[in-house]
């Protein structure tokens, strides 16, 4: 058995400090790290059982599909042979498509960033955070000129409003939560929550306003017009410290006709409005995130806290992250900039990450190229010769999956991961990765904390680590890219920390050492004794922004209907969430006889359509699959709205591949769909049946 080692939970993107054991079998205990700054000791269920105890199956051996079977194989041989089918793609007409992850260490996604674009020179690259927290990003951007949002969790006991919008941090984000609901629960305070279902965060709030599937911008916009109308605007601030008020003034919609289109009464909109004068913390999630609108109303969310003079201790928008390192995949540069996030088009940014890894120039792409479903409709579209997911899943990860199974399906397709994903069916090399508890590295939480991971047991079997792998095939491409691996973590975070120096997400003052030492670090830290606080806050009290002005930005985009609006062929809303034990596609968390998914549909919905319903069971349809579901009568989930958990295989292959035109964020939250007796010949497999 291992000493208690101390490291960081990396099943969701609170970032937790852990103490973990270890023997030769694997993780035998783990707990919250009391000496955590994150966290104190605070941990959950999820986060501890699906470190100790994962279900799903652990990859140990490198395969390759011989025969039209995966067959155990060497290291070598499957690294020779991913590494051929890269130098014919480089050397033909055809491309290199990579996919990587939220849930890689920096160091791992860093040096798959340094493959990708500066040994492999491909426009195809992307992590799937395009898929969760894309138009937070884009907005935090388009608002302040920097990603990330401005407070951190030490701003939650001084906020006196808490408002959940889209999401459902009860069950996401516990620890956090648990913060949230103390500070919410103090005299004078109070939490608000904007949902259009019951959801366990929501049965605490104090008003919960449900507006209908896909009107969040209306509702924003309707709140904003009725701070203005009480005089409520931080005028001294707007003035000295924001552009474009004016315009967004001008194009607020009469409050009861966006009432009228959110379907929430005045009387909820007064009140939220009200609430908003007090110190305000303004969360959202994927309910916000995961639309066509999903930029737009994540602006329409910071205008409310710009218009308020919510900014500060204590207040500010805060968009909550899913994956354990979404924000070190932006910080590595796996999703649209350079690392630092160095502008991508920019030539001096270009000709730093160059010079850095000491390649040419022209060998980087000088266009950021597709996200991650364009990318794989250039793999439909036959412009891919090789598509390597690392730590994905997109055959049921990514909207419409029937599609992208079968693009997926004529592609030579390298999986990498540590579990037996559904991309493995499909895979032609399967390389077995280590997880954590069994690398070290670092991550970077949602309130810009880098902390370390830790080894407190070896990988299962063959496995290795990712960085590993990045670079043993990378050493097969351009031996100068990498040192001969094994890659020390630390010399690998030391190159990204320089380059990162004097960006917006300075990290060139955290050390191993220093990560040692104070257990995390937030950045922008550009020296060994700076630390990340609240952004953008001059000395002097004042604001500056990373914008062109240096002022923060309002918007003016308005409501606009569903990309799929129900009719009378598919007349059902289908929107989809999180179950409480469950995380992302849930190939740590299925155990494969887990039967049909539960749609959770309101009893009065229940009884319109009892005619499609046999003994508990329906078909739900979309215009691209259907799926066979358990009926749950629960009348959380409004009358017309099933609702349906986004870990099971079945769900995605019904929803609608269309993405908000600004971030390239999948619109997962609502498609029309229908309801079927279910044909007693159709077997109620997991997996849906594709219509495409
Ligand atoms: S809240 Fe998230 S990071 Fe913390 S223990 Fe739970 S799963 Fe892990």
């Amino acid at each position: 058995m291992s000493d208690w080692k101390p490291t960081t939970c990396m099943r969701c993107a609170v970032g937790c400090g852990h103490l973990q054991q270890g023997d030769d079998d694997g993780l035998t205990a783990a707990r919250g790290d009391p000496d955590h700054p994150t966290n104190r000791g605070g941990d959950c269920e999820r986060g501890v059982r699906e470190t100790v105890s994962p279900a799903g199956e652990r990859l140990t051996t490198p395969l390759v599909r011989r025969g039209g079977r995966l067959r155990p194989t060497t290291w070598d041989t499957a690294l020779g042979v991913v590494a051929t089918r890269l130098i014919e793609s480089l050397s033909g007409d055809g491309d290199v498509a990579v996919l990587g992850s939220g849930q890689q260490t920096n160091e791992a996604v860093y040096a798959l960033g340094k493959l990708a674009r500066g040994g492999l020179g491909t426009p195809y690259y992307d992590a799937n955070t395009t898929l969760c927290m894309a138009s937070a990003v884009r907005a935090y951007v388009d608002a302040f000129g920097a990603d990330a949002p401005p407070p951190t969790y030490d701003d939650i006991p001084g906020a006196r409003t808490h408002v959940v919008w889209g999401a459902n941090p009860a069950v996401a984000h516990p620890v956090l939560y648990r913060r949230i609901a103390d500070s919410a629960a103090e005299d004078g305070c109070q939490l608000l929550v904007v949902d259009p279902v019951e959801t366990r965060t929501a049965a605490e709030a104090d008003v919960h306003l449900k507006p209908e599937p896909g009107t969040d911008l209306a509702l924003a916009r309707a709140t904003l017009a009725r701070v203005v109308a009480a005089d409520d605007v931080d005028t001294a601030f707007i003035g000295r410290f924001t552009e474009g008020f004016e315009e967004t003034m001008k194009s607020l919609p009469d409050v009861e006709a966006a009432a009228a289109t959110a379907g929430v009464p005045t009387d909820q909109i007064d009140a939220l409005a009200r609430a908003l004068s007090a110190p305000t913390l303004l969360y959202w999630g994927m309910g916000v995130n995961q639309s066509t609108r999903g930029t737009a109303t994540a602006r329409g969310l910071i205008d409310l806290c710009l218009a308020t003079g919510n900014l500060g201790p204590g207040s500010g928008p805060f968009s909550l992250t899913g994956q354990a390192n979404s924000m070190g995949s932006r910080v590595c540069g796996a999703t649209g900039t350079w690392p630092g996030r160095r502008d991508f088009e920019a030539p001096d940014g270009r000709k730093a990450v160059a010079r850095a890894w000491d390649v040419p120039v022209r060998r980087l792409p000088d266009a950021v190229g597709p996200g991650y479903t364009r990318i794989l409709d250039a793999v439909a579209r036959d412009e891919v010769d090789v598509c390597w997911t690392v730590a994905t899943n997109p055959v049921v990860g990514v909207p419409d999956a029937t599609y992208v199974r079968s693009a997926l399906d004529e592609t030579f397709l390298v999986v990498q991961d540590a579990f037996r994903s559904d991309a493995v069916e499909y895979a032609d090399v399967v390389l077995p990765a280590a997880t954590w508890g069994e690398v070290e590295g670092t991550t970077i939480n949602m309130e810009r904390r880098v902390s370390r991971l830790t080894a407190a047991t070896d990988p299962p079997g063959k496995a290795r680590p990712d960085l590993d792998i990045v670079a043993a095939v990378g050493d097969r491409i351009d031996p100068d890219l990498f040192d001969a691996p094994p890659l020390d973590p630390e010399t690998v975070f030391d190159e990204l920390r320089a380059l990162t120096t004097g960006t917006a997400a300075d990290l060139s003052g955290i050390s191993y050492d220093r990560l040692a030492a104070e257990g995390a670090v937030r950045w922008p830290a550009p020296d060994p004794e700076a630390a990340g606080g609240y952004r953008y806050r001059d000395p002097d009290g004042g604001w500056t922004f990373h914008t062109d002005s240096g002022r923060a930005r309002f918007s003016t985009a308005g409501h606009s209907a569903l990309p799929e609006p129900i009719d009378e062929a598919f007349p059902l809303v289908l929107t989809t969430g999180r179950r409480t034990d469950a995380y992302n596609t849930g190939v740590r968390s299925r155990d494969g006889d887990d039967g049909p998914p539960v749609a959770r549909i309101n009893s009065e919905t229940v009884g319109a359509y009892v005619d499609a319903i046999d003994r508990g069971r329906t078909v739900v349809e979309s215009r691209r699959a259907d799926a066979v579901v358990d009926v749950r009568p629960d009348d959380g989930v409004p009358p017309g709205i099933v609702w349906l958990e986004i870990h099971d295989p079945a769900v995605n292959a019904l929803t609608l591949p269309a993405v908000d035109p600004e971030s390239e964020e999948p619109n997962y939250k609502q498609c029309a769909v229908r309801l079927r007796v279910p044909d007693p010949s159709q077997p109620s497999s997991r997996r849906s049946s594709g219509r495409a």
